[in-house]
């Protein structure tokens, strides 16, 4: 049984500012800004398909990409459900997620698995 947090965002706007802010955090002034178009998004070094970089199917019309920015190094995912999706599952779905600065987490062999339940919250402080 998966418990998507996010069942009640099936519109197909998405607020790209809002996932980015969630995504940059306590980052938020090492990165290029909220506004996606602020980014420099490739594709490249990414994998995916041959014909087109950055894309895996994920079987039926299903579609993930995969981007970063070529500056703030923040990672752009976006599932594309496409014309066999299920009623009420979006269109759409977007992730951002900014890898944690490379010179603090040399030595934390530490690696939090994101499994998505939702079941733990961020610790408080720090
Ligand atoms: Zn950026």
């Amino acid at each position: 049984m998966h418990v998507d947090e996010d069942s009640h965002d099936i519109e197909l706007e998405v607020n790209h500012e809002a996932r980015i802010k969630e995504a940059v955090g306590r980052w938020i002034d090492d990165v290029c800004g909220t506004d996606p178009a602020d980014h420099d998004w490739t594709s490249e070094g990414e994998g995916g398909l041959d014909e087109n970089p950055g894309v895996w199917s994920l079987g039926g019309t299903k579609l993930l990409t995969r981007e970063h920015c070529t500056r703030c190094g923040l990672c752009r995912e976006e599932t594309h459900a496409g014309s066999q999706r299920n009623p009420g599952e979006a269109a759409v779905s977007v992730r951002y997620e900014l890898p944690a600065p490379s010179d603090e987490d040399d030595q934390s062999g530490a690696d939090p698995s994101d499994d998505g339940d939702g079941d733990s919250p961020p610790a408080p402080g720090s």
